[in-house]
């Protein structure tokens, strides 16, 4: 599938992006990949990899055993520009799907304390719609409320916060309802004409408030890392996202 590279704010919208996105075959998925984004425990100062790799590196995709990415190239450093190839699964009919992400501001992870940032900047996503924005708000959200691991449930709360506030980059603010150019597919645009209310920009701001603000949650998360880190030695091998940052296991 020879295509031009999907430009992405960071390696977190990667992951969110497959998530989000039904296989091109079936239309059913999901694609598989990490079901979170977990801050990085350090991207460590090797050297190498500064000039990417072409052998194919099979790398665990998440502490859940969900699947499997192939990191077939990566150009770049953590904090600069990156390009990231990788083979997503579809989880129902099986395919794998050859995609390639331009990162133009790198990762997104905070080299200092290691949270991963959906989007640092005031632009709407590129890849992933308002109506993929809403459901992700809505997955997360609710994971973050089953998950029964305190630090874990926050971190998922941390993410669930980001795509609401990426859902909300596509309003105008003297509109409740976001332009129709802010619905990529079809399936999206009927969601809006179905359920209009889902995308209400007041109630979407109403959720936001009740959340924390991110500055809160980012303060927590990292608390939890910490105490993370101290209470036990890290996982020997780390989702696949995190050994790009060190170029290498
Ligand atoms: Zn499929």
């Amino acid at each position: 599938m020879a295509q031009d590279p999907l430009v992405a704010h960071s390696l977190a919208e990667v992951c969110l992006y497959l998530m989000a996105t039904p296989c091109p075959a079936c239309a059913q998925g999901p694609l598989t990949g990490p079901d979170r984004v977990e801050p990085a425990g350090g991207s460590g100062d090797g050297e190498d990899g500064a000039g990417g790799e072409d052998a194919p590196d099979r790398v665990g995709a998440g502490d859940d055993g969900a699947g499997e990415y192939t990191v077939s190239a990566v150009a770049g450093r953590g904090s600069g520009p990156l390009t990231v190839q990788l083979n997503a699964t579809c989880g129902t009919c099986k395919r794998t799907w050859s995609l390639r992400f331009r990162l133009p501001l790198g990762t997104g992870v905070d080299p200092a304390g290691g949270l991963a940032a959906v989007n640092s900047t005031a632009e709407p996503s590129r890849i992933i719609d308002v109506a993929g924005w809403v459901m992700l708000f809505r997955l997360i959200i609710d994971r973050a409320g089953r998950e029964p691991d305190k630090a874990a449930s926050r971190q998922l709360g941390l993410e669930a916060a980001q795509c609401l506030d990426e859902a909300l980059k596509f309003y105008d603010a003297d509109n409740d309802l976001p332009p129709i150019t802010s619905f990529f597919s079809d399936d999206a645009r009927r969601r809006l004409t179905e359920h209009p209310r889902d995308f209400s920009r007041q109630r979407l701001i109403q959720m936001r408030a009740r959340l924390p603000t991110l500055g809160a949650m980012r303060a927590r998360a990292l608390a939890d890392a910490t105490a993370r880190a101290a209470a036990s030695p890290p996982p020997r091998r780390s989702a696949w996202w995190k050994r790009l940052l060190g170029g290498g296991g």
